[in-house]
């Protein structure tokens, strides 16, 4: 998928314009008890494309001087995305910042497309014409606050995306990341992983000119590790900044089947731990909860039982995780990954025949009777599985607002009873049919 980014300098709508391209995107898991985060990274789809948006406004340190600030953004975009959108405000003209982009975006040689916002209305169109000046060919008016524009520019923007026959990616092949906050130990045990013997190894070039995946020959399946590049690549300033460190953990878990949710013995769960897991689910990937550093803890019987009701307490979101106690140093209980990372991969590619579904469903029923609300009892004609990765149900009812959280909970549990899927998110979706 290619990945746009929106760069310009402060206060010309650069989170306006990107909320409303991600705004059409309905979001099919309702329900789930997320956590609420900045985006500064989605999906967009525009006709038939779909690609990744980032608000590099948004990854900004607020503290640093303008033209440092500005500087930065523009080398994040054209570090991460394919084409950039270059936007200024059509009420102020052409200012010397404005300029300064200009000047670094040019350098790269990035495919950029010049939109001009704030332009509200017809009469104002005229206000676009000295923005030539910049360099960038034809300026789009655009209005963010009144959603005027952005199809034009879309249109112009998608037509820079590289071919699809580079990035295409192979189903039979599972992709993983290592995402975790600094210092849980991702890059120790993505190392450990690969350095682990009988493991064939190879790297591959990535679809961005900084990232290399690597390639992975075991038990008889083909895996890629997607590089997070916080891992491999060090030493920039902007990579300390927090905002970018989960700009690249989105991108990796983006490119995945499989997360790795990399937690720390040492140092117990954070708060930004959960943040992080909360991009994964979210995201629908398979997650497996790696807890790294087990050699420093001083081990009882309970210390493993412990940890673990801690992790259940935590991430009641990820209840479906395997979790596994390892130790990246010493390789204690690392050749238990790979085995479980396919399990968890097996399940998300799951699915179920339609009859077999509603055999499970109905036997569920006759025991525990559909919920009434306000004198209305929801009716279930049949369920079917209409999606993998994750696995997706829809559900058709009489009423769909009658399928409560707490109901369609039930049915999740009752098909995890059934059929398993270990390691893997489920979305259950109501639809109406009379
Ligand atoms: P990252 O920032 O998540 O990539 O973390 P690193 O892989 O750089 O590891 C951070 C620190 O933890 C380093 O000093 C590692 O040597 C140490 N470390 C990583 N894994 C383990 C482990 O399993 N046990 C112990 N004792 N230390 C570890």
């Amino acid at each position: 998928k290619a990945t746009v980014a929106i760069v310009g300098r402060p206060n010309v709508g650069k989170s306006t314009i990107f909320n409303r391209l991600i705004g059409e995107r309905v979001s099919i898991v309702e329900d789930t008890p997320g956590v609420t985060r900045d985006r500064i990274y989605a999906e967009v789809e525009w006709l038939t494309t779909r690609f990744n948006m980032i608000d590099t406004g948004g990854i900004e340190v607020s503290d640093e001087p303008l033209l440092t600030k500005i500087r930065h953004q523009a080398e994040i975009a054209i570090d991460e995305a394919d084409v950039i959108i270059f936007l200024v405000n059509g009420k102020d003209g052409i200012t010397a910042a404005d300029e300064e982009v200009a000047k670094i975006l040019y350098k790269s040689k990035k495919p950029t497309v010049l939109a001009v916002n704030k332009i509200d209305n017809f009469e104002m169109r005229d206000q676009i014409y000295e923005f030539y000046a910049l360099g960038f060919g034809e300026p789009f008016p655009i209005s963010g606050t009144h959603g005027l524009g952005l199809g034009d520019l879309l249109d112009e923007v998608i037509t820079h995306f590289p071919k699809l026959e580079d990035v295409e990616e192979d189903d039979e092949v599972i992709y993983f990341s290592v995402i975790g906050r600094p210092n849980v130990g991702k890059s120790s045990l993505v190392n450990a992983i690969v350095n682990e013997e009988r493991v064939i190894v190879s790297n591959i070039e990535g679809t961005t000119r900084d990232a290399v995946d690597t390639f992975i020959h075991k038990d008889n399946q083909d895996f890629v590790i997607i590089d997070t590049a916080g891992i491999r690549k060090r030493g920039k300033v902007y990579e300390s900044t927090e905002k970018y460190s989960v700009l690249r953990a989105l991108r990796a878990i983006d490119r995945s089947d499989v997360v790795l949710v990399v937690l720390d013995a040492e140092t117990g769960i954070r708060e930004q731990d959960k943040t992080i897991a909360g991009y994964a689910h979210d995201a629908g990937r398979a997650i497996v909860i790696v807890v790294n550093k087990w050699d420093m803890i001083d081990r009882t019987e309970t210390s493993m039982q412990e940890f673990e009701d801690k992790i259940r307490n935590q991430f009641q979101f990820l209840d479906y995780a395997p979790i596994i106690f390892l130790s990246a140093k010493t390789k204690k209980r690392l050749q238990r990954l790979i085995p479980i990372i396919k399990l968890v991969s097996e399940s998300h590619t799951k699915r179920i025949p339609t009859n077999v579904l509603n055999d499970v469903i109905m036997d569920a029923l006759a025991m525990n009777p559909t919920p009434t609300v306000k004198g209305k009892r929801l009716k279930i004609l049949y369920t079917t599985q209409v999606a993998v990765k994750p696995p997706t149900f829809v559900v058709f009812v009489n009423e769909p607002e009658l399928m409560h959280f707490s109901f369609k909970r039930f049915l999740e549990n009752r098909i995890r009873e059934s059929f398993g899927f270990t390691g893997t998110p489920i979305h259950i979706v109501a639809r109406k049919r009379s």
